[in-house]
């Protein structure tokens, strides 16, 4: 019996890399996504450009076991490549969905790998579907390489932007070409993508980390609406979109970015650190001790810890060697379930009052029998803090989101949830203050800084495709 271990998160689907003008190009891309393996851990793929043939390995797997045990990385050829990593449902994870994705179009080749997720592409696919074209996957960066193959404009540079122009979304995408490597984010910016430079050599990333982990120096971020275009020549800034506010997600800082990484100009780690120390003014407890729930709720805790004078203990320990399935020899074990993943720290917790600090609460499972394993820890008092508001809503940006009524803070109020978890106290950080978090002085409720749309339900693009369905990836779920 396969059963999945429920960590009970939000996941990202994806993250990108590219590089131009390298020798190394294939291995460093290789390098850069296995930085951002936590962006994706269901299938990774690089397509690279030797001066006459594209390559291209695509592979389910994570990027250490594709890339270093297989030898596909040698099988790369050229100087330029693009990189990314899956995250996908289980439907999903099929080999032909597996970006970069790559076509022959009018004008040359074109790989394009795509963070993020567009809310009309199911309207747009039908479209295209009626007018004869076929399509090998079912994912909608498809749709993109599609419309830019039927664009009647002259250059491929072209054809991408009078593609992105008819798509609504969120994107940071890479592209490659025989001649160009392109790097782009959406008009809102709703999706990281950095600029970073290596030996000459051109790279874009999700993250920063990317370029640390190859020697690389940070440049800048990709403009939101901004289209990068490096070709032997030098790099070129297009601004091809019409200007929308910006709309970074701020569940980047909360939970999707590595803490390692900068993001628009803040460290992740110290706005994680900001929004604990948020919680503890806003939410204080009377306690013996802070525990993270590992790993994501470690630097809010750090936070809480330092501005409540309360002592930061590890008193939940992390088993890093689970993966995200888990052959379970008979049905009589299936109850240990969280246990696989989170042990209590026996001897730290017993007979004390603890403040658990994790990331977020999505459907709740988790928290719940964490709360009970730290009680059965010999806890006595269990109080919960949340480093995010209540998510209420789902993501239709990017990341794997359950259905609304499956969210925990949908179908209850705070004190609803305290309940179902079975916490002694629970609170979240407000609002206000994960935006003070964030630099900002409160939350500018005529025009948000920022997209928490699954806080406050407020979308900032219009999800076409989700009216009546409401799950991302179902809307182009796989054909029986
Ligand atoms: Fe990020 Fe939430 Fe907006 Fe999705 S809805 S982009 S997770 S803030």
């Amino acid at each position: 019996m396969t059963v999945i271990i429920g960590d009970d998160k939000l996941h990202e689907e994806c993250g990108v890399f590219g590089i131009f003008g390298h020798a190394d190009a294939p291995a460093l891309t290789a390098l850069g996504l296995h930085a951002l393996q936590h962006r994706g851990q269901e299938a990774t793929g690089i397509v690279a450009f030797d001066g006459v043939h594209f390559t291209a390995e695509r592979h389910i797997g994570l990027v250490g076991d594709v890339f270093s045990k297989s030898g596909y990385t040698a099988k790369l050829k050229g100087d330029r490549a693009i990189g990314h990593n899956r995250y996908s449902t289980t439907g999903g994870s099929v080999v032909r969905n597996i970006q970069p994705m790559y076509a022959d179009v009018s004008g040359g080749a074109l790989a394009v790998a795509h963070n993020g997720n567009l809310t009309n592409a199911r309207a747009l696919r039908e479209e295209l579907v009626k007018g004869g074209a076929i399509f090998q996957s079912t994912s909608d960066t498809e749709v993109i390489i599609h419309l830019a193959a039927r664009s009647t404009y002259g250059t491929i540079t072209e054809r991408l932007i009078d593609a992105l122009k008819q798509i609504q979304g969120a994107y940071s995408l890479v592209a490659l070409t025989s001649k160009k490597l392109i790097g782009v984010r959406d008009p809102y910016g709703v999706r990281p993508l950095v600029i970073g430079t290596l030996d000459g050599a051109t790279i874009f990333a999700s993250e920063t980390c990317a370029l640390d982990i190859i020697g690389a120096t940070y440049v800048r971020d990709v403009e939101p609406g901004e289209m990068v275009v490096v070709t032997t020549d030098g790099i070129e800034s297009l601004k091809p979109f019409a200007a929308k506010p910006h709309r970074f997600c701020i569940f980047e800082y909360v939970y999707f970015a590595r803490p390692d990484s900068m993001v628009e100009g803040h460290n992740v780690y110290d706005v994680r650190k900001r929004i604990g120390e948020e919680l503890a003014r806003e939410a204080p407890a009377k306690a013996d001790m802070v525990i993270p729930v590992p790993d994501s709720g470690v630097p809010a805790a750090l936070g809480f810890a330092e501005a409540s004078k309360i002592p930061f203990e590890l008193g939940i320990i992390r088993n890093h060697y689970v993966g995200r399935t888990f052959i379970e020899p008979t049905d009589r074990i299936r109850h240990l379930g969280v246990k696989l993943k989170h042990n209590p720290n026996r001897e730290k917790i017993k007979g004390k009052r603890v403040v658990l600090i994790d990331d977020s609460i999505v459907r709740g499972t988790t928290s719940k029998k964490i709360v009970e394993m730290v009680r059965d820890a010999g806890a006595k008092e269990v109080h919960f803090r949340i480093a995010s508001p209540p998510t209420t809503h789902s993501c239709f940006y990017g990341v794997d989101t359950p259905n609304e009524q499956d969210l925990l803070a949908h179908k209850m109020d705070v004190e609803g949830m305290r309940q179902f978890i079975n916490a002694d106290s629970l609170a979240f950080v407000s609002m206000d203050g994960m935006y003070r978090a964030v630099g900002k002085a409160n939350r500018n409720k005529a025009a948000p800084q920022f997209c928490d749309a699954c806080f406050s339900g407020e979308y900032p693009i219009e999800p076409t495709d989700a009216r009546g369905a409401k799950r991302q990836l179902s809307l182009l779920a796989e054909v029986a």
